[in-house]
């Protein structure tokens, strides 16, 4: 796959870290006005405005977006700010109102990512269109989801692409509206080399408070901006009324985010590179030890198939857990972190020596 063109590349002179802001929905044009102006008074002006124009609502009968309307409003965006704006867009009817009213950057929202008929719809829609399209994850923390949305866009043509986390909804975590799950953007930044994805900490909070940690969090795991709905007055909106923010608060919080530097950006000095060094050596430890490991793994897997044992049991599984996880937490390693190591191992070997047997059935037969 060739490579895709980066935020920066997509001729509309924006730059990383990338701010987006603007309200959940719009809802007239006296408040589209009303946000730029006191965006403008707060010296506060985003890189690229966002607005919702037709919304995406979990129970029907509420508030479900003013439609193409709305796009006439975002002049008023471009009047007063002269900066981009972009919106979400859930099928090929929206795709093409955008772009009939020159909407610079498209999204598609976590509910549309998690359906691929809908995803190649809109993919339809844009084939031969130069237009960027960034991409929530979709509600449910699959990976796959996400980058075949990416894909879609990218196999019609589009190849000004970015992403969105904003989230992974789940019915027992109540600390978030969407949990931010870190481990999703990161991954997608490893496995599609060059993605950009901006942080929603909006949607993951779900309130004012706790924004900036989120935020601030982002900043430190190496994500490329971030999407903070802000509306003139929070409390009156016509969605999301908890967690949007003033255009003051928002001026506040970017004045205190420390934007850190990537790694990659940085040249990296002695210091770093004896670090580095290190760590290599480390991991190559980590990695013989592993090797030796399994090599035992298969000797005691020969055993059980000798001896006619299965090869998972849970007695033995369950000791392993519970003295390695009490060592590692005297290591100050946490609980989470050596359930989830111990897991991997043990499920690597349960495979191998599954498959081993499998293969000494096979020769018997
Ligand atoms: C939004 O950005 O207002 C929105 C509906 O977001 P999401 O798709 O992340 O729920
Ligand atoms: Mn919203």
């Amino acid at each position: 796959m060739k490579p895709h063109k980066q935020i920066k590349d997509w001729g509309l002179g924006l730059t990383t870290p990338l701010i987006i802001a603007g309200p959940c929905s719009a809802e007239t044009p006296e408040q589209i006005e009303q946000i730029c102006k006191e965006m403008k008074e707060e010296n506060i002006v985003p890189q690229l405005f966002r607005a919702g124009i037709w919304k995406p609502r979990t129970r029907p009968g509420s508030f479900e977006g003013v439609g193409e309307e709305g796009l006439r409003w975002l002049e008023i965006v471009r009047h007063h700010l002269n900066i981009p704006v972009t919106v979400e867009v859930g099928n090929a009817a929206h795709v093409e109102l955008a772009l009939k009213h020159k909407v610079d950057v498209l999204w598609i929202g976590a509910r549309t990512t998690v359906n691929p008929f809908a995803v190649q719809e809109i993919a339809e829609a844009l084939r031969g269109v130069d237009v960027p399209v960034m991409i929530k994850n979709p509600m449910n923390p699959d990976l796959e989801l996400w980058m075949g949305a990416l894909e879609r866009m990218y196999a019609v043509g589009i190849d000004k692409l970015a992403a969105i986390h904003r989230g992974f909804s789940d019915a027992y975590d109540k600390r978030y509206r969407n949990k931010p799950n870190w481990s999703m953007p990161i991954h997608l930044k490893r496995e599609w080399t060059g993605m950009e994805v901006i942080n929603d900490p909006s949607h993951i909070v779900g309130r004012r408070d706790g924004l900036l940690e989120v935020a601030q969090s982002a900043m430190n795991f190496g994500l490329d901006g971030l999407m903070i709905e802000t509306h003139h007055d929070p409390d009156k909106a016509w969605s999301d009324a908890k967690q949007q923010v003033t255009p003051a608060r928002l001026k506040e919080m970017i004045d205190s985010i420390d934007f850190k530097q990537p790694l990659e950006n940085m040249k990296p000095d002695e210091r770093l590179q004896d670090l580095r060094r290190a760590v290599d050596h480390l991991d190559d430890q980590l990695l013989d030890i592993l090797q030796e490991r399994f090599a035992v793994i298969d000797q005691i897997g020969a055993h059980k198939r000798e001896h006619h044992l299965t090869v998972f049991q849970s007695d033995r599984w369950k000791e392993v857990m519970d003295s390695r996880t009490q060592k590692g937490i005297k290591k100050h390693l946490s609980e989470k972190f050596m359930k989830e190591l111990l897991y991997c191992i043990h499920e690597e070997s349960v495979k191998r020596q599954e498959k081993q047997l499998r293969e000494a059935e096979a020769v018997k037969k």
